[in-house]
């Protein structure tokens, strides 16, 4: 059974933020298939944060300047162990 099956997206808080000022706009993130980021003026910018594949933290791994952050992964583990998810 794959994770969260069944369990509202909407209410488990995982997605990217982008600190535009440190990004230096190379693009890699825009990589992510799940379309999250959408490109606005050189630099790319949040449009769908709740189709972030939950857990995954490629984008910010890739970033070269550090400009994509993430919710607490504890508060992630803990919403699994509280919901038997
Ligand atoms: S964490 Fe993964 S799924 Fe989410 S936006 Fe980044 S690359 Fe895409
Ligand atoms: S990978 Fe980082 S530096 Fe490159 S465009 Fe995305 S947010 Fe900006």
């Amino acid at each position: 059974m794959p994770w969260l099956a069944g369990y509202p997206r909407e209410k488990v808080n995982w997605g990217p933020t982008v600190d535009r000022e440190k990004c230096i706009g190379c693009g890699m993130c825009m990589n992510c298939g799940k379309k999250v980021f959408q490109w606005v003026d050189g630099k790319p910018s949040v449009a769908s944060f709740y189709d972030c594949q939950v857990g995954c933290n490629t984008c910010a791994n890739l970033c070269p300047s550090g400009a994509i952050s993430f919710p607490s992964l504890e508060e992630l583990r803990e919403l699994y162990k509280r919901e038997g998810i």
